[in-house]
């Protein structure tokens, strides 16, 4: 299971409670709350995507951010049966129809997003930049919302451009169910691995 130290607030997997944080050597480690659990394994996540990510489609990477975003606990009893289910056993056509909801689902969250913005009188930049590592640098960009943050990190041909509710159309879908890169399956695999692992040391059986 996981501990966080409530000194440094690190958090990591132990099999035993610990006698103290391996990060600053403080006496004392709990249990971490459902909030660090998703923390943690949204970074744990973020690198096993980043590992995958040079062998898929940009249709791909750009739809496994909205994976992500829309499971939300990404370790929970319902992820993995969902990653099971829907993807991993499931036949093209009803991953497929699975894909086609969320997609939905997507457009909807942002569309709520961008009404969120605009009530608070904030525009949308026509350009924008991005950092080093190819995240959008955007006025306010913690007010966007998580939906509109993940679209706006989608891959887009022109860098600068700001993607819209077409990019999210313009995703293939029937491509990645019918046929899906090794990448993308071997980081499906991955995340299930990762969801039965943590979900079995929190003694849900799966
Ligand atoms: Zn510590």
């Amino acid at each position: 299971m996981l501990f966080t130290c409530p000194r440094c607030h690190y958090t990591f997997a132990s099999a035993d409670t610990p006698a103290m944080c391996p990060d600053c050597g403080h006496n004392r480690v709990v249990p971490s709350t459902d909030v660090e659990y998703d923390r943690f394994y949204e970074s744990t996540l973020a690198v096993l995507r980043e590992e995958a990510e040079p062998g898929m489609s940009a249709d791909e990477r750009n739809w496994t951010r909205v994976l992500l975003y829309l499971n939300r606990p990404r370790a929970s009893y319902f992820t993995a049966a969902f990653l099971r289910g829907h993807i991993l056993d499931a036949t093209p056509e009803i991953t497929l129809d699975t894909y086609k909801s969320m997609r939905w689902e997507f457009l909807r969250k942002v569309s709520a997003d961008k009404a969120a913005l605009a009530a608070e009188k904030i525009v949308e930049p026509e350009y924008m930049l991005r950092d080093g590592a190819g995240a959008p640098v955007v006025a306010n960009w913690e007010r966007f919302g998580l939906a509109l943050q993940t679209l706006y990190a989608f891959e887009t041909p022109d860098p600068h451009a700001v993607p819209g509710t077409d990019a999210v159309q313009a995703i293939s879908l029937e491509r990645i169910t019918e046929n899906p890169t090794e990448a993308y399956n071997r980081f499906i695999r991955a995340w299930l691995g990762l969801v039965s692992e943590s979900s079995l040391r929190r003694g849900v059986e799966l």
